[in-house]
């Protein structure tokens, strides 16, 4: 028993020279486990008493009571040194500004429309918006398109359950402004359409232009000139355009909008077809029906209304051949916006 003492301090010793939990717990089985030394000392309590009397039991079991409290201890420092530790590595400074971040652009369909929109306004427009959910009515009925209308077929309109559907074009805004001022005014509404359609050249979702101005004495002069004078300033060159009769509903007269070709200055290439002209607009004079549809006397005034679509025009002006990538949002591509001005 003269040893016990020797015996207790070679292991606190040992509990405190472990420097992590495996080699702690390596010594806590090695003195207190099923065969640990101290263990084994009180199995033999019997021949303890014999030798070194009865108060060797309580001896051997205040050394086994320090030790566990010994391994508490350390186990505790331990773990406090593995998080301080594990905190100086990974330590973080927050103030460090980050990395890889680079600034944002605007997107190209975004940036065209807002060209558009300041040309515009230095002719006079104001910018209008419409909600893209419509009805019946402001979508066809009051644009002249009745229910059993054939250009109906030429939409492919996405309907609602309830019969509200996707607007298939920007023309809705022209009755609710009209409804709701009346004429004199001029404003173009710019924004998203449905028609369901899928191909390079066509996406179920895509940006179009409305042109409207109603007044009195305007005239289908008027309306070429703004268009002339719009896409001369948009392409910022002089170009030729030209006016080829059409038909749409809520116009009469109709008419298509060429231009001259901006890659190839009408000399013809791939992208005009060898024709020298691209298709560019759709316009014609407000159909009298449409104007007492919204309210306005078609006696006394007269209008003129357009459409035209943003992803097309920003696809000429930035050279892109297919209508997909606009909408595919590849980071790579739209990077390449970001040196272009509006
Ligand atoms: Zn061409």
């Amino acid at each position: 028993m003269a040893d016990l003492a020797v015996i207790t301090r070679q292991a606190l010793d040992e509990v405190a020279a472990c420097g992590d939990l495996a080699a702690l717990e390596d010594a806590r089985v090695r003195w207190l486990g099923k065969k640990g030394r101290i263990t084994e000392l009180l199995k033999s309590a019997g021949k303890l008493v014999a030798s070194a009397g009865p108060e060797a039991v309580a001896r051997v079991q205040k050394a086994r009571a320090d030790l566990e409290v010994a391994i508490v201890a350390r186990r505790a420092e331990i773990s406090r040194a593995d998080i301080e530790r594990k905190l100086v590595a990974e330590r973080m400074d927050v103030t460090l500004p980050g990395r890889g971040e680079e600034p944002g652009g605007l997107h190209p369909v975004t940036k065209t429309r807002l060209r558009i929109e300041t040309l515009f306004r230095q002719a006079g427009f104001d910018v209008a918006s419409g909600p893209e959910i419509e009805d019946d009515f402001h979508n066809f009925g009051a644009l002249n398109i009745p229910p059993d209308h054939p250009a109906r077929a030429m939409h492919d309109t996405f309907y609602f359950p309830d019969g509200r559907l996707l607007r298939t074009h920007t023309s809705p805004v022209q009755i609710r402004a009209l409804l709701e001022h009346g004429a004199p005014l001029a404003l173009i509404a710019p924004g998203r359409v449905y028609r369901c359609d899928s191909d390079m050249t066509h996406s179920p979702m895509f940006h179009q232009l409305e042109g409207l101005a109603v007044g009195e004495n305007v005239s289908f002069a008027n309306m070429k000139a703004v268009l002339h004078g719009f896409l001369q300033a948009f392409f910022e060159r002089d170009l030729a355009m030209r006016l080829r009769p059409s038909y749409f509903p809520f116009t009469e007269p109709s008419a298509e909008v060429d231009m001259s070709c901006v890659f190839c200055d009408g000399k013809g290439c791939r992208t005009c077809k060898h024709s020298g002209w691209l298709e560019i607009s759709g316009c014609g004079m407000v159909h009298p029906n449409v104007l007492h549809a919204s309210g306005v006397d078609p006696e006394r005034y007269t209008g003129y209304a357009f459409g035209a679509g943003i992803d097309r025009l920003a696809m000429l002006r930035y050279g892109v051949n297919d209508l997909r990538l606009f909408f595919e949002n590849d980071l790579r591509f739209l990077r390449q916006f970001r040196a272009f001005g509006a």
